[in-house]
């Protein structure tokens, strides 16, 4: 067994690193330290054994170094499920670098990482991540080919944003078909937390669908552009979770289904892009399949960014692309499906699919 569901109630700081809240064997966590830069990151490699971890760069000021530790435990262990249950020869890896990106990030910062990240040979793979833009991978591009996300007239595959909201649109079709046996979204009411880069093409993808959208986010410019620009409403109310919706799109934090709100949420089906909706996946996801509330996995349907990345290694254009994402879709339901058989909540039923990816990989290894 790689992997096991983490109930964060259990978790304890005791031990520094392999006692640490969300260490779930990760194979290798490098933290990177460079005085002239001012450089302070932690690389997670949580498993390889489907090939090179692969997975994108926060920065983010965070609290204390125990958050930055998790947050890199957390997102590393997600992307070796994202990729194996999206079928993609990737491990697990993200990196974290502390400070703030509007003003400590320097080009000898990013190119110190990305030395970090080429003495790992390949292991890990960066891409972009929050507080990472295109330029910044071209800035480590210069020091290492262990990069993706890099800008397109430099081989890149572009913008991941708009393929994550596909495929975020297609695992929303396959919650509807399920819940209300029909994927047109025509009448149905979705409100979208978040209309960053994924949320706004998927708020643009829900209106072509003839879907209501209603739009909730901090960011009172954004609100009133997005619904001009798409006929959104925008979300007047105190109590997001509480709204009398079909469908919760989470697309900005992680975390937002926790002891505080699950009780509030009246949407019949949650589908959206922020990783690590659940904020313990044992607790919140049994809770969710006893309300009937759909729930589809997010490190599943949030898989369109990583499809993009990969295209860069492996080469394949577009249409691939997009034919890879569609086809959360049909993962999604078949998932669903499983999960109603079994008996399980619908995030272990995509998390056994992964890991039994990755056992019979190991097994062959083996061989
Ligand atoms: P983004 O930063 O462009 O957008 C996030 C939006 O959420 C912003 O408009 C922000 O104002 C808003 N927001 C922040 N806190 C909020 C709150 N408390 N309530 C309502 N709105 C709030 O990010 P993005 O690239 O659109 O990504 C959205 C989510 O999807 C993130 O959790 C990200 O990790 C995840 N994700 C993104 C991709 C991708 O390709 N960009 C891929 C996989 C997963």
């Amino acid at each position: 067994m790689v992997s096991e569901l983490i109930n964060t109630n259990q978790l304890s700081k005791a031990d520094p690193v392999f006692g640490q809240l969300s260490f779930d064997n990760h194979e290798q966590v490098v933290f990177c330290n460079d005085k002239d830069t001012g450089l302070k990151a932690i690389i997670g490699i949580h498993n390889t054994v489907l090939g090179p971890a692969l997975g994108g760069t926060r920065m983010w000021q965070y609290a204390n170094e125990w958050e930055a530790l998790n947050d890199v435990l957390r997102l590393s262990r997600g992307m070796t499920f994202k990729s194996a249950i999206t079928g993609l020869n990737l491990g697990g890896g993200k990196a974290v670098i502390i400070g703030d990106a509007k003003t400590q990030k320097t080009p000898e910062l990013m190119k110190r990482f990305g030395e970090f990240v080429h003495s790992l040979s390949g292991r890990y793979i960066t891409a972009e991540d929050v507080g990472m833009e295109t330029a910044d991978m071209d800035l480590v591009r210069e020091v290492t080919p262990y990069v993706t996300g890099i800008s397109e007239d430099k081989g890149g595959a572009g913008n991941p944003s708009p393929i994550t909201a596909y495929g975020v649109f297609m695992g929303m079709k396959a919650a509807a078909k399920y819940k209300f046996g029909t994927d047109v979204l025509e009448d149905k009411t979705v409100i979208v937390q978040g209309i960053g880069h994924v949320g706004e093409s998927l708020v643009e993808h829900l209106t072509n669908d003839g879907a209501k959208v209603i739009i909730d986010d901090i960011n009172e410019a954004r609100l009133a552009a997005i619904s001009k620009k798409y006929g959104a409403s925008i979300y007047k109310g105190s109590n997001v979770y509480a709204e009398d919706v079909d469908i919760y799109a989470p697309c900005a934090l992680g975390a937002t289904i926790n002891d505080n709100t699950i009780n509030s949420i009246r949407a019949k089906v949650i589908a959206g892009a922020a990783n690590n909706q659940l904020a313990d996946e044992i607790k919140h996801g049994r809770i969710l399949q006893e309300k009937g509330i759909v729930y589809a996995p997010d490190f599943l349907i949030n898989a369109g960014g990583i499809i993009n990345v990969y295209a860069e290694l492996e080469n394949y254009g577009k249409q691939e692309i997009m034919r890879k994402t569609e086809n959360i879709y049909n993962t999604t339901l078949e998932i669903l499906n499983n999960a109603e058989t079994n008996d399980v909540t619908t995030h272990q039923a995509a998390l056994d699919i992964a890991l039994g990816r990755i056992e019979a990989r190991k097994k062959e290894n083996q061989q």
